[in-house]
């Protein structure tokens, strides 16, 4: 249909993500532990999701455990104060501006629920659309799709999209992939990218979608070549 380069995984994108979630699980992917400690609100889900950007989910898991700890509620993380706050997200990627945008957030969070929409979400600070539309889809089950690096890279690498930016990315997936697929995607793409197809050193020798797979970019050890590039295949 021209949109999609590699068709055949575009075809058996369920298949792929079982498959990517089976391998994930075994090999015990810290998102999915994150799932499970975040699930019970919404305004949990979107604290982690605002503070795990550019940070490894155990960091940000240790984190949020500290934080709701001793506050539960935009109210409550208010209260805090900026000092406390901070030392409490010491550790995160950026936690100076992090503090900084949960603050102004909870403040706009004070006394109404976490929005259940993309826009409402995107008036909060600190939350993109990445944020936004992962929240959209763990707390309150829409179809949407979040594209962070692990999305956009394995979509890149096994030719499901051709693309330089994560906003494409995520317009293209969109367009091909049946929407029971989305709400979910992004949460089995981290997790094998966190444990099997890795930024730097994809496992290829193990992957259980190799056979879909185009291996766009990915340098072969052993002949030091790159795998199929992108524009080798037609569409
Ligand atoms: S075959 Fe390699 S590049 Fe493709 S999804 Fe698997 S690990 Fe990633």
């Amino acid at each position: 249909m021209g949109l999609t380069r590699n068709d055949a995984a575009a075809r058996r994108i369920g298949w792929i993500i079982r498959r990517m979630h089976a391998e994930a699980s075994r090999r015990g992917a810290a998102v999915y532990r994150a799932e499970n400690a975040t699930k019970e609100t919404p305004f949990k889900i979107l604290v982690f999701t605002m503070l795990s950007a550019r940070t490894k989910d155990e960091t940000t898991l240790k984190a949020l455990v500290r934080l709701f700890q001793e506050a539960k509620t935009p109210e409550g993380v208010l209260a805090l104060g900026n000092k406390k706050l901070e030392k409490i997200l010491f550790g995160i990627g950026f936690y100076r501006v992090k503090t900084r945008n949960l603050l102004k957030a909870c403040q706009s969070l004070k006394g109404r629920g976490v929005p259940d929409d993309l826009e409402g979400l995107l008036e909060l600070p600190g939350v993109g659309r990445k944020t936004a539309n992962i929240v959209l889809a763990r707390a309150f089950g829409k179809t949407a799709l979040g594209v962070d690096v692990h999305v956009h890279r394995i979509s890149n690498r096994t030719g499901l999209v051709k693309t330089k930016k994560p906003e494409e990315t995520e317009r293209i997936l969109t367009a091909i992939i049946p929407a029971r697929h989305l709400r979910t995607l992004n949460r089995d793409f981290v997790a094998f990218g966190q444990t099997v197809c890795l930024p730097r050193r994809p496992m290829c020798g193990i992957c259980p979608i190799r056979n879909l797979c185009w291996r766009v970019g990915v340098v072969d050890e052993k002949k030091g070549n790159p795998g199929k590039k992108s524009g080798n295949r037609k569409k």
